[in-house]
């Protein structure tokens, strides 16, 4: 794969694979959830490799001084994927590896819901969904302002599709004409309580984004690849409009009893089973 202009500067971060880069990210996830037997690990697992491409192929940022102003942003809305963005900000060694044994314990950095004055590179308190992406609005807005030319990205999730702040957002960002905006949309169709087209039919998702005037496009989110393509085209296009990327993902990705589990929105791990999952995870890999 072709490396971005926007990859990050620093040198030892490059001629690593995205692939290893996201099989990593899950890595970590996983030892963080094991830290408190339960999370929403499916959603770490599903959501790995966009991170992958978003942190080592798109984004553009200091892992030493994580507040630069020339920064990329890269907001989480869906506070509760803190365990993932956690997982790939150790990647990126914006995070020390050795505070993942912290995650969701008294006085650590790393709170189960993520929090922008707890953890270095949280960009904003995600916890109340269908906030993100009018946050970004703002924020993509503002760098407009000041003539930066830093992105904005928002990853939110297909349940915030029920928020009407999100659809206020959107409609605001067409108006505005926001190039340096691109969201990101978690499809994997589960959502607190239930499946999300069943809860709330978003679809058909894609003409809604390009009818309130966004530059819209849907991908495999487990193909890293096609995300990567994808994240290029969103960064690259001149015409003036906000970028949308629907990545298509799948729950528990990488670990099949995972996969398969019911309800598998918040999930509750046996002991035995997390080892059993880093194991698949590393067999994988052939280590
Ligand atoms: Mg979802």
């Amino acid at each position: 794969m072709s490396k971005s202009a926007n990859q990050p500067r620093d040198a030892a971060m490059t001629n690593v694979s995205l692939s290893d880069r996201a099989y990593r990210i899950r890595r970590n996830a996983l030892r963080m959830g094991e830290v408190q037997g339960q999370g929403y690990i499916a959603q770490a697992l599903g959501i790995a490799d966009v991170l992958a491409v978003a942190y080592f192929h798109a984004l553009t940022y200091h892992p030493d001084d994580p507040e630069w102003e020339g920064r990329d942003r890269f907001l989480l809305s869906i506070g509760h994927y803190a365990i993932a963005l956690y997982a790939a900000l150790i990647e990126a060694r914006i995070i020390p590896e050795d505070e993942l044994e912290s995650y969701g314990s008294d006085d650590s950095r790393l709170p189960m819901s993520s929090m922008a004055s707890y953890t270095p590179g949280v960009e904003i308190s995600g916890g109340s969904l269908g906030h993100g992406l009018g946050i970004a609005v703002g924020m993509a807005l503002a760098l407009k302002c000041k003539k930066s030319k830093s992105f904005v990205y928002n990853l939110l999730s297909d349940g915030e599709l029920d928020e009407g702040h999100t659809w206020e957002a959107a409609m605001s960002a067409g108006s505005y004409k926001l190039d340096q905006l691109i969201a990101i949309v978690d499809v994997n169709n589960q959502q607190a309580d239930g499946p999300s087209t069943e809860i709330l039919n978003f679809e058909p998702l894609a003409p809604k984004f390009e009818a309130f005037g966004w530059y819209t496009q849907r991908v495999d989110g487990n193909d890293i690849e096609a995300v990567a393509a994808a994240f290029d085209k969103a960064r690259g296009l001149i015409e003036p409009k906000p970028r949308v990327v629907i990545c298509d993902t799948s729950m528990g990705k990488g670990i099949p009893f995972l996969e398969k589990r019911e309800r598998n929105h918040f999930l509750r791990v046996e002991p035995d089973e997390w080892q059993k999952a880093l194991a698949i995870l590393d067999a994988g890999r052939g280590q």
